[in-house]
């Protein structure tokens, strides 16, 4: 048997996926990519009503988006057969009973046991019903879901997280692993799915430590080896609003809509409450070497919307001409002039679709603002001949400002305006050729162009 790391990420495929649950995708995957191990991508689609299609092929889309190829693939909905089979071993061990409260009934129990002080956890009444009293329920039609008895101790482990970790089960509720229409519940099928493909680690966020202390119950009951278990911080936002409620702007197709790179939502995802500084690491190598679990902070990882545009921009400032070579041809920047205009441009843009504005002003039309009409004429009067080069802004300011006595900010500006119509933006030594010399003529003649 290899023994090399099998970490797994399981969402349910009821949404689309949001920043929050990149994190677990990541820390999985880069710990994958780190030790030499692999990642498993399991949808767990048993809630029949609320999985769809649509959302199971947004995960992979949305993860591969991030970067994330998974070297195993399957869906809960197909492997019933396992999880009948490990209810049936329960239930021969006396592990999994049949249990016949309604909602209401659970509901009145648990006002009452409030109402006294008590903690309110399932009393296990149906555990006493008598053959006759069950054969009785189930004449009047009702149906049972079936709960696991858990044994009242705690259960320990060595988080990779979190260190030394444990949930005392006694404070628990038997957790219903079966409804009574017969579809599980996660608890089971993912015990079951992680011990029959060897899961070694599963990281997971800490809103699931409850979960370990049952499910390693069931690790157990079930003869299997139990992983370990990471338990990391929940990314919020900055006033500590959880994130899985108001996500419509923060699920990853949003934000991939919205143009930016995967390496700016990766390096947030993964980097905010790290030890290490919120920065965009563009390669996921970097990344993978960045993270340790044992020094994820024990604290929210909050976060602010916000940073990721000045992310985005730092990643788009250094990107190489060969990365986006392909998105300028679809932005339609011709192949000849792209190389010199990104960058010419990079500086400027927060995402690389602002490029697109940089190459109307380049292309037009633009209307120029002439500022100062007397030295715009001078100006248009000196400008070179034709072909333009990486020489000709400078042959043509120079020649400007001979004639002129104008320099700096006094030379430059209206010249830009007139250009471009605007008072910033890229160096224009490289965007005056690209622009060229009878559009730019048109232009300090006042015309749009
Ligand atoms: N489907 C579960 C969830 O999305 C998986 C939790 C786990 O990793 O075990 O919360």
């Amino acid at each position: 048997m290899s023994t090399a790391p099998l970490v797994r990420f399981a969402p349910s495929p009821t949404g689309f996926l949001h920043i929050g649950n990149a994190r677990p995708a990541l820390l999985n995957a880069l710990f994958a990519r780190r030790q030499g191990g692999r990642f498993l991508l399991r949808l767990d689609d048993t809630d029949r009503e609320r999985s769809t299609e649509e959302f199971a092929a947004a995960v992979s889309e949305d993860l591969g988006w991030l970067g994330i190829e998974p070297d195993l693939f399957f869906r809960q909905s197909d492997r019933s057969a396992l999880y009948d089979a490990a209810a049936e071993r329960l239930k021969d061990q006396g592990r999994l009973y049949p249990c016949y409260e309604t909602q209401e009934e659970l509901e009145r129990r648990r006002k009452r046991q409030l109402g006294r002080g008590l903690p309110p956890i399932y009393d296990r009444a149906a555990l006493a019903l008598t053959e006759a009293e069950r054969a009785a329920l189930e004449a009047e039609g009702r149906r049972p879901h079936w709960r696991f008895k858990l044994d009242h101790r705690i259960v320990a482990w060595n988080d990779l997280v979190r260190g030394e970790s444990h949930v005392d089960c006694a404070s628990l509720s038997d957790p219903v692993l079966v409804r009574a229409d017969g579809s599980y519940l996660y608890t089971l099928p993912s015990v079951v799915d992680d011990a029959e493909v060897g899961v070694s680690h599963v990281i997971r966020g800490e809103d699931h430590v409850t979960n370990t202390g049952v499910q390693v119950q069931l690790f157990e009951a079930l003869g299997a080896s139990i992983p370990a278990f990471g338990h990391h911080n929940l990314l919020t936002t900055a006033d500590g609003e959880g994130l899985s409620k108001r996500l419509g702007h923060l699920s990853l197709r949003s934000l991939r809509e919205a143009g930016y790179e995967p390496a700016a939502v990766r390096s947030l995802a993964v980097l905010t409450g790290s030890a290490e500084a919120v920065r965009p690491i563009a390669s996921l190598d970097e990344l993978a070497g960045l993270v340790d679990l044992a020094h994820l902070s024990r604290a929210p990882a909050r976060f602010d919307p916000a940073e990721l545009d000045g992310m985005n921009a730092r990643l788009v400032h250094e990107m190489p001409f060969s990365d986006v070579r392909d998105r300028l041809a679809a932005l339609g920047i011709p192949a000849g002039d792209a190389e010199a205009f990104w960058l010419a441009v990079r500086a400027n843009l927060g995402r690389v679709s602002e490029a697109a504005d940089w190459w109307r002003v380049v292309a037009g039309p633009v209307t120029p603002v002439i500022a100062e009409p007397d030295f715009i004429a001078t100006a248009a009067s000196r400008l070179p001949e034709e072909a333009f080069g990486p020489g000709t802004w400078k042959a043509w300011t120079d020649a400007v400002k001979a004639r002129t006595g104008a320099k700096g900010r006094a030379l430059f500006m209206p010249l830009r305006l007139a250009l471009t119509g605007l008072d910033h933006g890229p160096d224009l030594s490289v965007l005056l050729p690209l622009i060229g010399r009878e559009r730019a003529a048109k232009r300090l003649a006042g015309e749009t162009a």
